[in-house]
Formats: C-alpha cells, sequence, structure tokens
C-alpha cells in the first residue's frame, strides 16, 4: 500500500498496481475453427478480430465460420455421435470429461487471464470464479455419466443427438462449460459458438479437448458472428439448440425452431429483484447490493438490477451504498485490487450510456462512484438511480451494465407486486433477518432463482434458469441434466 494523502483530519491510503502477469501467455495471432478434431481454415477465408476492451488493442483474429462451416460441423457432430459417443461405455465418456476438468485446472492461470484480456472481467473474478466454477461444472457431470439410471430412476435414458449450442459474452468459459458438461455426460455430442467479442478461451478450450483425447467431431468450436449462430439453430440435423442471449435473439430462435422437433432450453435476459427487508443486517446487505449489481461490471444476466428498500431504512442503506461505492476500484481488469474491470465492448458501452440518459431525461437521481475512469478502453463508474418509478424505463429495461434502480416499499405485499412486475423472471435477493418472510418471499415471487441474504451464489449442483422472458429450462444439477436427455 502507498500513502496517498496526509492530511490532519486522517491519512488516506491507496493501493499499490499489482497487475497480474501475462508472460505466461502465448496468444495465437490467428484461430482456425475445431471441427472434426481438427483445427481447419473457414471455408470463405475471411476472419474477424478480437479486441481486449480494457485498452482497446487487438488480441488475435478468429475464424468466421459461416453455413458451409456449421455443415461441416455438425456432419462431424452426427458421425461421432452415431459412431462412437453413443456407443460408448458411459464410464468411458466420464474418463474424458473428468480429463477436459482436470486439464483446464492445469491450465487455469492462462483460462482466468485469457478471459479478463478477452471480456474485460477482473482477473479476480476470473480467478476465483469464472475458471474454477467452470472446472467444477466438467467434474460434476463427468461423475453422472455414468449414473444417469440413478440421475432418472425407473426410466430408459437416451441422449438427445446433436446438440447446438450459442454462447454470450458475459461468462464465455463458464457458459461453455455449462452448455458442453451436460450434453457431453448425457451422451450428446456438439456444435457451439462462442460470442464473437469473447471467442478465445473457448478456442483455449478447444485446445484442451483435443489434448484430453475426445474422439474427433464429439465436440466442434466454431465461432462468428449472429449469422454463424442462425446457421446452427436453422441446420436441419441438430437435435437440441442451447442459448444463452439476450430475450431478442431468444424470440428469434425460438420461431425458427417452432414446429421442428428440435428441442431448446433459452436462459435470456433478467431484472432481477434485490429487496432489503427492514430487519436486514444493513452492512452484509449492503455488501450483497454492491455483488449484486456491480459483480462482473453488472454484465449478469440475474444481476440484482432492481433494488428495493423497506422504506424505514431507505436513508441509511443508500447513505452506506453511496459511500462503499465510493472505495470501488474501476480501471485495470488484470490488477488485482480492481473491484470494476471494463465494459465488453464499445457498442455495449453505448448501449449503458444510453440507458443512463434515459435514467436522467425521465428525471430520476443519479449517483455515481467516485472514480477515475482510465482514457483508453471502456469504462462506465458503478452508477445507481433514486426517485424512479415503476414505470420508468431504467426499472423496466434490462441494461446489462453497472447501473442500479432503487425504488422503496411499505409492505410486504407491495414489494411482492412491484418485484413481480416485470417481463423477466430469472432471479431475486432478499435480505430479512426473518426465516418466515424469506419463505413468504421465495413462495410469491417469480422467479427462477432465489437468493437469501446473499446474491450471485452459483454452484453445479444447482439449477438455474428463468421464468416468463427470461427463458425456459434450467442448467446446473439434475435439472440441467434433464435437458439433455429423452427419458422413455
Ligand atoms: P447480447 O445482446 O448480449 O450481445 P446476443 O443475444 O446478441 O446477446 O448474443 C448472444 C449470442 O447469440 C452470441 O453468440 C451471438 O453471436 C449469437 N446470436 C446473435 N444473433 C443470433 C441469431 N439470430 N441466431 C443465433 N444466434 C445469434
Amino acid at each position: 500500500m502507498a500513502k496517498k494523502k496526509n492530511t490532519q483530519a486522517a491519512v488516506e491510503w491507496d493501493y499499490s498496481p499489482s497487475p497480474e502477469s501475462t508472460s505466461h501467455i502465448e496468444l495465437k495471432s490467428k484461430y482456425d475453427l475445431y471441427i472434426d478434431g481438427k483445427f481447419v481454415k473457414p471455408s470463405s477465408g475471411k476472419y474477424f478480430a478480437s479486441y481486449n476492451p480494457a485498452t482497446e488493442e487487438k488480441l488475435a483474429d478468429v475464424a468466421y465460420a459461416n453455413e458451409k462451416d456449421v455443415d461441416k460441423a455438425v456432419k462431424a457432430a452426427r458421425k461421432a455421435y452415431t459412431n462412437v459417443w453413443s456407443k460408448m461405455e458411459a464410464s468411458e465418456r466420464a474418463k474424458y470429461i473428468f480429463r477436459i476438468a482436470r486439464i483446464m485446472q492445469e491450465r487455469s492461470r492462462e483460462l482466468a487471464v485469457v478471459e479478463t484480456l478477452d471480456a474485460g472481467k477482473t482477473i479476480r473474478e476470473s480467478r476465483d470464479v469464472d475458471v474454477p466454477l467452470a472446472c467444477n461444472h466438467f467434474f460434476y457431470y463427468a461423475g453422472w455419466a455414468d449414473k444417469l439410471d440413478y440421475a432418472f430412476p425407473n426410466r430408459k435414458v437416451e441422449p438427445l443427438g446433436v446438440a447446438g449450442q450459442i454462447i454470450p459474452w458475459n461468462f464465455p468459459l463458464l457458459m461453455a462449460a455449462w452448455k458442453i458438461a451436460p450434453a457431453l455426460a448425457a451422451g450428446n455430442t456438439v456444435v457451439i459458438k462462442p460470442a464473437e467479442t469473447t471467442p478465445l478461451t473457448a478456442l483455449i478450450l478447444a485446445e484442451i479437448i483435443h489434448e484430453a483425447g475426445l474422439p474427433p467431431g464429439v465436440v466442434n468450436i466454431i465461432t462468428g458472428y449472429g449469422d454463424t449462430g442462425a446457421a446452427i439453430v436453422n441446420h436441419d440435423d441438430v437435435d437440441k439448440i442451447a442459448f444463452t442471449g439476450s430475450t431478442a435473439v431468444g424470440k428469434i430462435i425460438q420461431k425458427a425452431i417452432a414446429g421442428t422437433g428440435k428441442k431448446a432450453t433459452l436462459e435470456l435476459g433478467g431484472k432481477s429483484a434485490n429487496i432489503i427487508m427492514d430487519d436486514a443486517p444493513i452492512d452484509q446487505a449492503v455488501e450483497g447490493i454492491i455483488n449484486g449489481i456491480f459483480f462482473n461490471q453488472g454484465h449478469v444476466c440475474c444481476a440484482g438490477s432492481r433494488l428495493f428498500v423497506q422504506e424505514a431504512v431507505v436513508d441509511i442503506v443508500v447513505k452506506k451504498l453511496k459511500r462503499r461505492m465510493d472505495t470501488l476500484i474501476l480501471g485495470d481488469p488484470l490488477d488485482k485490487n480492481t473491484d470494476i474491470g471494463a465494459i465488453n465492448s464499445k457498442e455495449q458501452l453505448a448501449v449503458i450510456n444510453k440507458y443512463i440518459k434515459i435514467g436522467i431525461d425521465e428525471g430520476a437521481e443519479m449517483y455515481q462512484g467516485k472514480c477515475v475512469i482510465p482514457e483508453k478502453g471502456y469504462y462506465c463508474p458503478p452508477t445507481i438511480f433514486t426517485d424512479v418509478a415503476q414505470s420508468s424505463t431504467i426499472v423496466q429495461e434490462e441494461i446489462f451494465g453497472p447501473v442500479l434502480t432503487i425504488q422503496t416499499f411499505r409492505t410486504v405485499d407491495e414489494v411482492i407486486q412491484k418485484a413481480n412486475n416485470t417481463p423477466y423472471g430469472l432471479a431475486a435477493g432478499v435480505w430479512t433477518d426473518k426465516g418466515s418472510r424469506i419463505f413468504n418471499l421465495t413462495t410469491k415471487l417469480r422467479a427462477g432463482v432465489i437468493w437469501a441474504n446473499t446474491y450471485n451464489k452459483f454452484d453445479p449442483t444447482s439449477p438455474f434458469g428463468g421464468y416468463k422472458e427470461s427463458g425456459f429450462g434450467r442448467e446446473g444439477g439434475l435439472h440441467g441434466l434433464s435437458a439433455y436427455v429423452k427419458l422413455k
């Protein structure tokens, strides 16, 4: 720690820089598609660049897959499904999945640094949350692979076939793990596409899968934009679509597969309520609010982006929240002290700034944490809005950034009504000292996941998914496995 200022009143301290080294990372300048166990050039010959949003520097070029490449990948996945993977002893399948998990652990430092470089998320989060959780998903589902008859007793369990999977940019490696691990454990083969702004850890995962010796075609990893995703969705020989992303694209996908017989799970947007009752432990709740909305720059589909505080404690909660916001360190995501990293892309920063302007124009009162914004890169300070109405645009629409709206309530019935008054239904948080209040609220809130006296806690054993426009189907736990099997 370095001494910053020495006034008569107090000594203020500042953290010295503590950047994670990148010297052990060797990114290639160009990445190809991983199809049928080989790295192959895209048939169009086109590549696109992936940038570091914290510095705006180019990291690498990645292949742009078109319909032909998607067809190649689906054919490889079908062949691997029919000839190898669905016929293999389940205990052998488990070994491969365990092997992926172990190699991921061995390369965890590299994965964490590349995730931070490509996505802009802090190294603390990629190192301590994303990568370990991603490994745990493979470990967890490896354990189920040869126990499917116990997972679904008295049923005949069969895989679905070829799974087409499309993932977003907020948790790139973790989302790949959520998708690939249960699909493989249940005996399916996979064609997966990471988001265009964050393809790099998925491509390292392709190397890991290759090193684990998976039979060619069992996992195919292809990169591209929305049209590549659409080609996966529309391919005739895909049996299941698993998508995580925006509600707008989720709706397009649902229309596209209607009547085709393809199975689907859709994990879409959210506008989750975080509810602070007057008997809540205030300091803990403030940490929960911070974690709920500022974790991963608010790029979290289940972010606690609508705060509801019981009227009696609103002044103290907002005061403490502002004070805590001023201590948050924004800046270089590779620095181990950083709390708030970079916004994932220029486009997303523009979306967030658009909503901040709407909030101000609609008459809400804004407060932003006192942060120094770096000159290069895409950053947004932690932002809260008070004086908002249930009808305010920033209360109704998902922002996907570090922006919180704060409303008050008097009674439990009132907060249930307000919390449920949203097109979404992904998650919610409740902070109170009383178990009975927790049970009352958890039964009445229309949300797939409800945390009590905590927020944003994830575990591979625990199902995750939404209601209403937040999508359908569950990932994680046995529910996540059931999304990849036919039960007879
Ligand atoms: P966001 O708004 O968070 O960027 P998107 O829903 O646009 O989320 O993107 C999530 C994923 O969906 C990305 O991998 C993206 O390339 C892909 N995608 C975008 N449009 C389509 C589409 N029409 N069909 C299939 N996938 C798509």
